[in-house]
């Protein structure tokens, strides 16, 4: 192992950046990398491994993190710092299969280098209120997007400039470069690092994109909810994603809606339920209640004798199925309100409807049905 330090090796301070960390570990390879150095290909060999070992710590959080406390890489023991691909072999890889690695230019190359590309879908999650769900709504929403720079047209070179021709690869966007090994001569078409395979490098940044070519802008959609949906619901807007690359079409914008619980009403299909409380004496004798929908609200004819847990049906007081007229039930549970407190004119009234019922409230009956019961649950 080696004992200089990492920062020192790649040329860069303790405090500098992964992307400059990279930069930095991008020049020195290919400056040292043996390919480069027919001369003195023993001397750039062993530099190039330094570089390499180096930038395996220094690129990587966790073994940075390690080697920043322990000052060196002596007295880490165990650790494995070679990484694979450069250490026991010898076999130094050639340009592409490190920069394929560390740069991901693979993936970039295999998208196909210059052709439009669509750009990515967003996705958009909207809480939406029960009534709005039920009902529909049209309504607007910021969604935040990256546009194309209009300062430099998205080709992130500075008005007045245009991005150059790659001298590396002279606009190709590839590098040939030829090893040797013991089956002969190999020469491999890799994708150029210096342009990422775009055969172009900009020299002047746009100051309003920073060279990227795209500015961050909230651009507001207006959308439209059609009444009956539910959560997970996706609305889709197409040509409102991310803008494509090098004239592809736009992606698209999905929008996800989560409808929020309502106070009253439990929803079911395009069905909703709630609960009603009437009094004992209404239930009994029967009347008018007045009760909650998603509209106004409604009267509800009690007939005499309803019993406790009695569901009556509000017909299409419900929620639209999308993209119809027909409109589901308001079912209505009805829960029976007993007085806690009366006062003595209220109760003598009761006292007397049970002598007249022939029920004596002081003994019996109620205990022996209560006994009864809890026998028949064991
Ligand atoms: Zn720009
Ligand atoms: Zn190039």
């Amino acid at each position: 192992m080696t004992k200089r330090d990492y920062y020192e090796i790649l040329r860069v301070k303790k405090d500098a950046t992964p992307e400059e960390i990279k930069k930095a570990y991008r020049n020195l390879a290919l400056e040292y990398h043996p390919d480069r150095n027919p001369s003195n290909k023993k001397e750039a060999e062993k530099k190039f491994k330094e570089i390499n070992e180096a930038y395996q710590v220094l690129s990587d959080p966790e073994k940075k993190a390690r080697y920043d406390q322990f000052g060196s890489a002596e007295g880490m023991g165990g650790f494995d710092f070679q990484g694979r691909g450069f250490s026991d072999s010898g076999n130094f890889g050639d340009f592409s299969d490190i920069f394929d690695s560390f740069f991901g230019t693979r993936t970039r190359r295999s998208e196909g280098r210059a052709s439009p590309q669509r750009g990515a879908n967003l996705r958009y999650n909207l809480e939406i209120s029960f009534e709005d769900a039920a009902f529909g709504k049209e309504t607007k929403i910021e969604v935040p997007n990256w546009e194309t720079c209009l300062t430099c047209k998205g080709s992130g070179a500075k008005p007045g400039t245009s991005p150059q021709t790659c001298p590396d690869c002279q606009g190709t966007g590839e590098i040939k470069s030829t090893q040797s090994t013991m089956f002969g001569q190999f020469v491999n078409i890799n994708t150029c690092p210096r342009c990422a395979g775009e055969g172009k490098i900009i020299k002047d940044i746009c100051v309003n994109c920073k060279g990227t070519g795209k500015v961050k802008k909230n651009r507001v959609v207006n959308v439209k909810i059609p009444a009956g949906v539910d959560t997970g619901h996706r609305l889709r807007i197409s040509g409102m994603g991310e803008p494509g690359e090098r004239g592809g079409p736009s992606g698209d914008l999905y929008i996800v809606l989560q409808v929020k619980p309502h106070k009253i009403f439990k929803r079911t299909g395009i069905d909703i339920s709630c609960t009603h409380s009437i009094s004992f004496v209404k239930a009994a004798l029967g009347g008018i209640t007045t009760v909650p929908t998603l509209e106004e609200k409604a009267k509800l004819k009690i007939p005499a004798g309803t019993q406790p847990n009695s569901i009556f049906r509000l017909r299409g007081k419900g929620i639209f199925k999308i993209g119809t007229q027909q409109r589901g039930n308001q079912y209505i549970k009805i829960i029976l309100e007993i007085p806690t407190k009366m006062d003595d004119q209220q109760r003598n009234l009761l006292l007397e409807y049970a002598k007249l019922s022939g029920e004596d409230l002081e003994k019996l009956g109620e205990k022996g049905i209560f006994t009864k019961i809890k026998n028949a649950f064991g």
